[in-house]
């Protein structure tokens, strides 16, 4: 232990004096300040106990810069926005579906005074938070009436409490589903009082099966939408308008987890495979449930759909009070639904747009952001390359798209160094890698910012 250099340490009041941290901390709130300079000073006297900090003197410069940084860091947004490259368009660690300009300037009216939420404009008395997009739902989907709450784990969790509480609930074995690794349907059923009737196998349920399996104590036939993955080959499952016909013949509800809300496939070829919410309805099963920020292209929301008398009774039941959707993401859901009313929905909704670029668009902006990228030839390999995007958010798995990659072999650093430097860019940039390269898939990149992306790409590599 250095004695010495413990006693050089300095006091928190000496670094705040100190005309380096006061010039470059300006406009940063004291507060942060101080809890940068404490951890700084705590962190040195820790080397220095531990042995891991040996000199003849304290580096004060050095002391200062930590301060400078770590409040500069403190400062920042920890939830702020990041350019997408991955062209993973539902990247749910990237948050998401991505709203509609015109979607963002409704919630933010809204988020800075008092609205309407739950007042009746043409009484002047009460009124009911979820009339502001039942209709609309019901417009778009054709459905007889609809309810939303937090997300599409809340919707579930509520149908099968409200539904089927202390009854059996009919899955099929190939469809107990994991989603994001914490919506796990046999553990959602548990935590709502409905017990699991698993029947079938993993690849093959049969219409004998469900027979088979109904009894005095069942409550529901459950399909759930096997929205991140297939199982392909030998496979066998039962349809939605098979189940929806055993299900009023025994008078049973049955409901159908849909998880990625396709609304329509707006005649767009890479749609044409996922099951839609509207088909789902024409099937005559009971009630959907979808959420909002797939492939609907909205806020994280649950949205059920079904009839009068089952959508009234979810309303009814006290978990709709935990589980109910707050006003900007009301907004923010009515404000996206009235995009669906729109001839040109497929463009104006972002997460249908990104999904339906054409290649030809595609290759056009790839080679747009390769040219502004001219200035770095000398300090990589740039070109571009034929590739495939990713739906993401667990939906359509199996459909790829083709897409233009560019791709970056740095010269003088290395893939990763190079991947971390984008991401620590004001606005961090997120990109793919394999292979030893890197890519950037523009599907996902507005092209307003490939001036940005370009510019941080170039600095980067020349290592500033
Ligand atoms: C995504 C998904 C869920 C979970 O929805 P959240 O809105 O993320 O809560 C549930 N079921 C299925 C089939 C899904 O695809």
């Amino acid at each position: 232990m250095n004695k010495k250099l413990l006693r050089e340490l300095p006091k928190v009041d000496e670094l705040l004096a100190d005309c380096r941290v006061a010039a470059q901390t300006a406009g940063i709130s004291h507060q942060i300040v101080v809890t940068a300079i404490r951890a700084v000073i705590e962190q040195t006297r820790q080397s220095i106990l531990n042995g891991t900090l040996q000199a003849d003197r304290l580096d004060r410069d050095a002391i200062v810069e930590r301060v400078v940084t770590r409040a500069a860091a403190a400062n920042q947004m920890q939830l702020r926005p990041v350019i997408n490259a991955t062209g993973v368009v539902l990247h749910t660690n990237l948050g998401r579906a991505p709203l509609a300009r015109v979607v963002v300037e409704k919630v933010s009216a809204v988020a800075a005074g008092y609205n309407t939420l739950e007042y009746d404009i043409a009484s002047g008395g009460r009124g009911s938070r979820y009339s502001h997009v039942e209709s609309l739902i019901c417009q778009i989907t054709g459905a007889e009436a609809a309810l939303v709450v937090n997300n599409n784990a809340a919707a579930m969790m509520l149908i099968l409490s409200a539904l089927a509480k202390g009854r059996e609930v009919v899955v099929s074995r190939g469809e107990l589903v994991e989603i994001g690794g914490s919506f796990r349907v046999p553990e959602i059923m548990e935590q709502s009082g409905a017990s699991l009737r698993e029947i079938g196998t993993t690849n093959k349920t049969h219409f004998a099966d469900y027979q088979g399996a109904i009894n005095a104590a069942t409550g529901m036939l459950l399909k759930v939408h096997t929205s991140n993955y297939r199982i392909v080959g030998f496979t066998e499952e039962v349809g939605l308008a098979q189940l929806a016909e055993l299900g009023k013949a025994q008078q049973i509800p049955v409901v159908y987890d849909l998880g990625s809300g396709l609304i329509d496939d707006f005649g767009v070829a890479q749609f044409g495979a996922e099951i839609t919410v509207k088909s789902s309805l024409k099937s005559g099963v009971d009630v959907v449930s979808f959420s909002g920020d797939k492939l609907l292209g909205g806020p994280q929301a649950g949205i059920i759909v079904g009839g009068r008398a089952i959508v009234e009774k979810l309303k009814r039941h006290p978990m709709t009070r935990a589980l109910r959707i707050d006003k900007l993401t009301l907004t923010a859901l009515e404000a996206t639904l009235r995009l669906y009313l729109e001839d040109d929905v497929r463009t104006r909704v972002p997460v249908l747009n990104m999904l339906s670029l054409p290649p030809e668009q595609l290759a056009a902006r790839a080679r747009q952001l390769l040219a502004l990228l001219k200035a770095a030839d000398d300090l990589a390999d740039l070109r571009l390359a034929d590739g495939k995007s990713q739906v993401g958010g667990g939906s359509m798995p199996t459909v790829l798209l083709d897409t233009t990659l560019i791709a970056i072999r740095p010269k003088a650093l290395s893939v990763g160094a190079m991947q971390a430097a984008l991401r620590s860019c004001t606005v961090p940039i997120i990109v793919r890698v394999f292979n030893d390269c890197l890519y950037l898939d523009i599907r996902t990149v507005e092209t307003a910012d490939f001036q940005y992306v370009a510019d941080q790409v170039i600095n980067v590599l020349k290592g500033e």
